[in-house]
């Protein structure tokens, strides 16, 4: 499990899953059509859980939330180790140099980044409303388990984060570009917030594995329209999965 974990975080454009045998088989699945999200759970039984699942994301988010006085989330992100930004078909995403760009506590376990990357619209919605663009900054820890956490943009002005993203946005396809250390610098940084939803979730593409959890933060992000509409040209789709529903589940804050 934890090796098809690994391997579904760092694939191409397609969800590769390892047999028996440790020869890759390669399920091709899209966002519309034939192999679309309604049809996720039927195109290989690796993929079941699409369908049969019960803590499945994305979801909707009440902002009238249960209170549980959630303990301060401690960040140590170093983007310097920002390696490559990929245009993977399904999402633009940056991976890490070395496994890891950074670090967060989350109960009490040591969870390392592993990449990130984004959907727009946003696939966690908030009192019903979409957001223009989400990122998921994806982090494992040694037991192969999985936090990710959700930032919101709104539309606003330019974001510096994302224009330094933007100069080496590969536009196509398949397309990988080398992301330069000095445009990322700023990124570096340690906080802690305690403001953010916290619920039990799954990953939002095949295979669509449970027991992720997912911390989404209150404070969107700015974006300007002519950011989000690099990011929508070079996906040319939307890539949000539907929200699912919450069943058992409880959403805090
Ligand atoms: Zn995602």
């Amino acid at each position: 499990m934890k090796n098809v974990l690994l391997t579904m975080l760092f694939t191409i454009s397609s969800a590769t899953v390892f047999a028996n045998d440790e020869k890759p088989k390669t399920i091709h699945w899209t966002y519309t059509g034939a192999t679309g999200v309604e049809h996720w759970g039927d195109l290989s039984p690796d993929f079941i859980t699409c369908k049969t699942g019960k803590n499945q994301s994305p979801v909707n988010i009440s902002t009238h939330t249960v209170d549980a006085n959630l303990p301060a989330v401690n960040f140590k992100y170093n983007m310097l180790t920002a390696k490559k930004i990929i245009n993977t078909g399904h999402s633009i995403q940056v991976n890490m140099w070395s496994g890891s760009g950074g670090e967060i506590m989350v109960d009490n376990k040591l969870f390392q980044l592993k990449q990130f990357h984004f959907h727009t619209p946003s696939e966690n919605t908030i009192d019903g409303q979409h957001a223009p663009l989400e990122a998921h900054f994806v982090h494992l820890n040694k037991s192969g388990e999985i936090t990710v956490v959700a930032i919101l943009f709104e539309l606003g002005t330019a974001d510096r984060t994302l224009a330094n993203l933007i100069k080496h946005m590969p536009m196509d396809k398949g397309q990988e570009n080398t992301l330069d250390a000095d445009v990322l610098d700023h990124m570096q940084g340690e906080f802690n917030s305690t403001q953010y939803f916290r619920f039990n979730g799954s990953l939002t593409t095949p295979p669509c594995t449970e027991g992720v959890r997912w911390i989404v933060m209150k404070k969107p992000m700015s974006i300007s329209k002519e950011q989000l509409e690099v990011f929508q040209n070079a996906l040319k789709h939307p890539n949000a999965r539907p929200v699912q529903p919450l069943n058992a589940r409880v959403v805090v804050q």
